[in-house]
Order: structure tokens, then C-alpha cells, then sequence
């Protein structure tokens, strides 16, 4: 295969610029370009050694040389890495060097697809490395680290296998049915196919809360007028975006902003307040907010804590209460007159929007009204789509065979299906995936990568 080389770091002025080289020819290249006290030939894996690197006798930059030696380095290939001053003319020029010596450019995610070809990663292990570098919180981290470790190809490969042991003991059966043993095999299909089922179904259900860490959650913020909405809007912004006037009804339209709560992005839209009115125009902003009430994956639903409870707020309480919420009891900072036993049993917090008091409790409300858990150190693995799309695959082939197995249908159906299910999860793992299907995955990574 040829050496491949990239600029791994991204390509702005920054304090260092990583180049990276991989390929049998990288010691070659890096003993013609590096000055040092040891051709990087020489040196061991895993040293690093400061020198120059020289074009024609010119200096480019002073730099440090790692090497990585086959299979002991990311690609599984000899490997070396430059890190120069973060230029973006030296980069490249470095790289142009490199490239000048023998080396071709690297395709995006060239570096892992080898690492991948060589064996040293599963694609989902690949996909890890993809979901590490795109991770925006702790939660998303751990679950892409657990991937990259294999834990979703374990646990993936540990089903596949039951699977296998299942369709050998079908084929057994179906190949000698006047054979003894078979048929007590066969008693425990229907409770083996359930298990299987259960197992996919649970790594299944990892996706939608992944959705909700990757994408945001839909969050509409509603209370009538004057209860601090758009203050706690602009308070979870950290800047004033609605206009907080002491006009009732005064926030027209809805206006949309994402905030970041915690591990949780808030796709946020403060809305004008729910309530009866005559007001044309203020009519619309109700209609929206109704509107964007129904569409909502989470309700923040505000109320005056300094003031008793309305009726329009008890119609709030009752219009929310299919959907996922929390109350915030706001204005914590003045005397409390809400009565509080309206609000018996429900997410509450008490806020101040207006000193961001309280609202530090609010990521680990969402956390635990979307089971997400408590912490973030439990590994559970959020898998992406198209790892959604092969379990899910699987799951329904499995299915198909536990009916078809309880329907009395001849074994050998059950069979098929079965090899279609493993073939769904081998190719999730990519030890079964089409070159197309490798392709395809490795082009969403950067170049360097
Ligand atoms: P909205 O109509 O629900 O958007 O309410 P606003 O955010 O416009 O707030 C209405 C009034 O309540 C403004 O005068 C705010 O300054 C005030 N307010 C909002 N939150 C608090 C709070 O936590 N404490 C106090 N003391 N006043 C608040």
C-alpha cells in the first residue's frame, strides 16, 4: 500500500500543526527531510526526537519527529509524525515536502480506514473514533470512548455468536432430523430467539437517547405573561436576545435559540404567553406558542412564585401534563405566595431567573426525565444511525424467525432468516460489509484523520 501523508491538526494559525505520515516508505521520507541527531530510520517506536526539517539545505522549521513502528502504531503501518510551529503556509509546506519525497496525499479518514483494513479496529470501533472528536459533552465522550474500546463490537459480536450456535444446531436438526438431540434443541429455540430479541431490542433503545445528546432536545418554554420567561431565556443564553419588558404580553414572536444545559443542548423557543387574548397580533404569538407546545420534546413551563396561582396556569398544569416537563417556580428571590400543593409529585425546581439560582439542578432533572441516569460515568453506548439501521435489521429478521418458528413453519425458514439477521450484524461490526458500505463510512471523517 502506499504512504500516505496528511496535515492531521486543523489547518489554522494555532501554537502546533501535526503532519502525519504512515506507510512503508515513511522512514525513508523522514530520514530525507529530518536533520537530527538519529535518521528517524534508527530510532525506536515510540521515541520522539527534536531536529529540523531541511529542504535543499534550507531550514523549514524546528520540529518534533515521532515514530511508530508496525503493527505498534494507530494504522497498524510505520508511522511518522511532525509537529511543527501551527502555520498554516509551514504546514502545507512540510506536507508538500513530504509529498515531493514520495508520500501521496491521504483521503479523508485514510489513516483509520487502514487502521480498519489492517484489523486493528471493528467499524464500529471506527465509528468511535468519528464520535470522539465530534463528542460536545461528557456523556457523549464516555459513550464514544466505550465504542472505540469495542464495547459495542463486543456486545455485538457476543450476539452474532449465540446466533451462530443457534442456526448450527437448525442445521443439525434440519440435516439429520432423525437424530435424537435436535429436538431438545429445538425446545429451547423459541426462548433462545426471545433472548436474542431482547438483547438486540436493548441495544436498540441506546439510539433516541443518543438522538437527544447528538441533536438536541425541541424545548419550548411557556407560562402567561410576566412570569419570566423570556428572563430565563436570556439567562440560560447568557446574553438578551427576547426584550424583557414589565408589559404583560409584550414577546410576539417565538423566537428560537440553542443553549447549552449541562451535557444537553436546549433547542429553545420563548414563546409569547399562553393566554386568552384579544390582541390580533398577539392572537399569532398564542397560536405559535400552542403550536410549538405540541411539537415539543420537553416543556419548560415557568411560574410566579411570588404570585398565587391563576387560572390560566392551572390550564398550563393540565396542558402539559402528557408530555415530558419541568415546573420552574420562579422570582425565588422574593417572598413566596404560590401554594405549593397544586404541585405535588412533579419535576419541580425553584428559580431565580433572574440570578440564574436554582437552574444549575436542571441538567440532571433532564437527565433523569429522559433516563439518561443520574451520572455520566456508567458507559452506555448511544449508537448512531446507521448502526441503528443494521440492529434494527437484525431485530426484524429475528422476529420473523420466532414467528415463523412458533407458526410451525418448516425449520429451514427459520434458518434463512436467521443468516439474514447475521449477516445485518456482521456487516454492522464490518466484518462482513461491503467495500461500498466502508466507503461510505469513512468519507464523514476529516483528512488527517
Ligand atoms: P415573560 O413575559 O414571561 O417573558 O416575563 P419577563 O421575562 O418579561 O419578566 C417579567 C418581569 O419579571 C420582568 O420585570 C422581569 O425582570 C421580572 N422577573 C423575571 N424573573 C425574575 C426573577 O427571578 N426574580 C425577580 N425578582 N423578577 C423576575
Amino acid at each position: 500500500m502506499s504512504t500516505i501523508a496528511a496535515i492531521s491538526t486543523p489547518v489554522y494559525q494555532g501554537g502546533l500543526a501535526v503532519i502525519r505520515m504512515s506507510g512503508e516508505d515513511s522512514f525513508r521520507i523522514a530520514d530525507n527531510i529530518f536533520v537530527g541527531k538519529t535518521a528517524p530510520s534508527e530510532m525506536a517506536g515510540y521515541t520522539c526526537q527534536y531536529g529540523k526539517i531541511v529542504r535543499r539545505g534550507r531550514t523549514l522549521d524546528d520540529v518534533i519527529l515521532t515514530v511508530f513502528r508496525a503493527p505498534h502504531s494507530y494504522t497498524g503501518e510505520d508511522t511518522v509524525e511532525i509537529s511543527c510551529h501551527g502555520g498554516v503556509y509551514l504546514a502545507r509546506e512540510i506536507l508538500k515536502l513530504i509529498i515531493e519525497n514520495g508520500a501521496e496525499p491521504a483521503p479523508a479518514g485514510e489513516f483509520t480506514k487502514r487502521a480498519f483494513l489492517s484489523g486493528k479496529l471493528s467499524l464500529t470501533q471506527a465509528e468511535g473514533v468519528l464520535d470522539i472528536i465530534s463528542a460536545n459533552g461528557e456523556r457523549e465522550l464516555v459513550s464514544a470512548r466505550a465504542m472505540r474500546e469495542g464495547n459495542l463490537s463486543k456486545n455485538i459480536h457476543a450476539v452474532a455468536e449465540d446466533m451462530i450456535k443457534i442456526s448450527g444446531n437448525l442445521a443439525a436438526w434440519s440435516d439429520y432430523p432423525d437424530e435424537d438431540i435436535p429436538d431438545a434443541d429445538t425446545t429451547h429455540l423459541g426462548t433462545d430467539l426471545s433472548e436474542i430479541i431482547n438483547r438486540l431490542e436493548h441495544i436498540l433503545n441506546s439510539y433516541d437517547k443518543g438522538k437527544i445528546l447528538r441533536q438536541g432536545i425541541d424545548t419550548a418554554i411557556i407560562g402567561r405573561p410576566n412570569v419570566g420567561k423570556s428572563t430565563l431565556m436570556n439567562q440560560l443564553l447568557g446574553y438578551r436576545r427576547s426584550i424583557v419588558t414589565e408589559n404583560a404580553g409584550t414577546t410576539r414572536d417565538v423566537i428560537e435559540e440553542s443553549v447549552r444545559v449541562g451535557d444537553f443542548v436546549l433547542k429553545l423557543s420563548d414563546t409569547a404567553g399562553i393566554r386568552d387574548t384579544e390582541d390580533p397580533i398577539e392572537c399569532i404569538g398564542v397560536d405559535l406558542a400552542t403550536q410549538k407546545l405540541e411539537n415539543s420534546e420537553l416543556v419548560l413551563a415557568v411560574f410566579d412564585s411570588s404570585e398565587e396561582l391563576t387560572d390560566t396556569d392551572r390550564e398550563i398544569l393540565d396542558r402539559i401534563k402528557s408530555k415530558p416537563h419541568i415546573l420552574l417556580l420562579n422570582k425565588s428571590d422574593l417572598p413566596e405566595k404560590l401554594d405549593s400543593k397544586y404541585f405535588s409529585d412533579e419535576n419541580i425546581l425553584s428559580v431565580s431567573a433572574e440570578t440564574g439560582s436554582g437552574l444549575e439542578k436542571l441538567p440532571e432533572m433532564i437527565a433523569d426525565l429522559f433516563k439518561l441516569g443520574g451520572s455520566s460515568d456508567t458507559a452506555e453506548i448511544y449508537i448512531n444511525e446507521r448502526q441503528r439501521s443494521q440492529v434494527s435489521k437484525a431485530l426484524d429478521y429475528v422476529r420473523l424467525a420466532l414467528t415463523e418458528y412458533q407458526s410451525g413453519i418448516t425449520l429451514d425458514a427459520v434458518t434463512v432468516y436467521m443468516d439474514e439477521a447475521l449477516n445485518a450484524l456482521l456487516e454492522l461490526t464490518g466484518e462482513r460489509a461491503t467495500e461500498a458500505v466502508v466507503n461510505n463510512l469513512f468519507e464523514r471523517f476529516c483528512v488527517g484523520k
